[in-house]
């Protein structure tokens, strides 16, 4: 009745969408290119026709990586230090060198009322994008990490792996008792989704690689989920990675790190868009490691031909550039430890 009348007498009553000013509450976008050291943007910037978005950051700082009982980390270790705020050992994910659990930024923007999501080009339950809902003793539980981000507050993620929720030893299926998460089967049920939790497996398994045929989408991933948490009340947390510039970086395959880089270049360039447009926003781009000791040897300024040289087949211990924009983006200059890009977010948050 109250509705019917309010219809009647104001009948140019719309729902307008809440503006976001520089005072509102301060949204995060941390975008983390595994394995993504300054060789790695370098080789991608030149074969992108020698641009990468990243030059309109004015921010830059440099991020100590490596583990507690390592000088060169894994992504657990690094991960973890990220979303967690303390080094640890490499193989394990949200605990301490002394096994002590750990809460994520991620777990607490949901207790302070944000919405949150996680975006990745690897299967949900890897390293990474585990970093910021699990607590485990070894990263390759995958079955073990994937109850736990069932049970977890993400409300939007995006990720391979689904085997590991719906084909597993002990015959449960996460994707049915998710039951508060709209779990959809392909990228256009995603975007019509009016849920307020929605899941994406992209793949059983692991995702290919682009060269082997998985579609660049990353950036259209993060374009849909940031029009969902636009349209939201609350501000949000949502972690996006370019998983697979680091199996480049081990295959020592330089054109598979500069394919997998430029696609991660177009959802940094979403990202900062969104910053542009909404001045509430804080934009962190990072890399967890570097991967390969990659170094540009040779090459050619027609066409930017670049030739390629790689130290090892795993990860190297060298610093990593951070990249901010936006709201607080000053607190990211300098030389710090990995640890801190957890403390400076919740500085930011204001929940330090
Ligand atoms: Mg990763
Ligand atoms: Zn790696």
């Amino acid at each position: 009745m109250r509705k019917t009348l309010l219809t009647l007498f104001f009948p140019l009553l719309v729902v307008v969408q809440a503006q976001q000013t520089p005072d509102s509450p301060l949204n995060i976008i941390l975008l983390i290119g595994d394995g993504m050291g300054l060789s790695q943007i370098s080789a991608g910037m030149y074969v992108n026709n020698n641009q990468t978005i990243l030059e309109d950051f004015s921010v830059i700082g440099l991020s100590k990586t490596h583990a507690t009982n390592s000088l060169v980390t894994d992504s657990a270790a690094s991960g973890t230090a990220m979303a967690c705020g303390e080094k640890t050992y490499n193989g394990v994910l949200g605990i301490n060198s002394k096994n002590k659990k750990l809460k994520s930024i991620l777990e607490i923007c949901e207790e302070n009322g944000y919405n949150t999501g996680l975006i990745a080009n690897s299967s949900i339950v890897h390293a990474t994008p585990a970093s910021f809902y699990a607590n485990i003793d070894s990263r390759y539980k995958y079955e073990k990490i994937a109850l736990q981000l069932s049970e977890s507050n993400v409300d939007y993620f995006i990720g391979g792996g689904k085997k590991y929720f719906n084909k597993r030893e002990d015959n449960r299926n996460l994707i049915k008792e998710m039951d508060k998460i709209d779990v959809v089967k392909n990228f256009n049920a995603y975007k019509k989704s009016g849920s307020e939790r929605i899941g994406f497996f992209t793949f059983n398994d692991e995702p290919p690689s682009i060269i082997d045929g998985r579609p660049p989408l990353l950036g259209k991933y993060l374009t849909a989920t940031l029009d969902k948490l636009n349209k939201r009340i609350e501000p949000f947390f949502l972690m996006v990675e370019g998983s697979q510039i680091d199996w480049g970086g081990h295959a020592n395959d330089i054109e598979y790190i500069t394919s997998e880089f430029i696609e991660f270049n177009e959802a940094i360039e979403v990202s900062l868009n969104f910053a542009k447009n909404n001045s509430n926003t804080l934009v962190i781009v990072t890399a967890d490691h570097e991967t390969g000791g990659l170094a540009i040897t040779m090459g050619k300024t027609k066409g930017y031909e670049i030739v390629a040289g790689f130290n090892t087949g795993g990860h190297s211990a060298t610093m990593v550039p951070v990249f901010s924009y936006g709201k607080f983006s000053e607190l990211f200059g300098g030389i710090y430890d990995n640890t801190q890009i957890f403390h400076k977010m919740t500085e930011a948050l204001g929940v330090d």
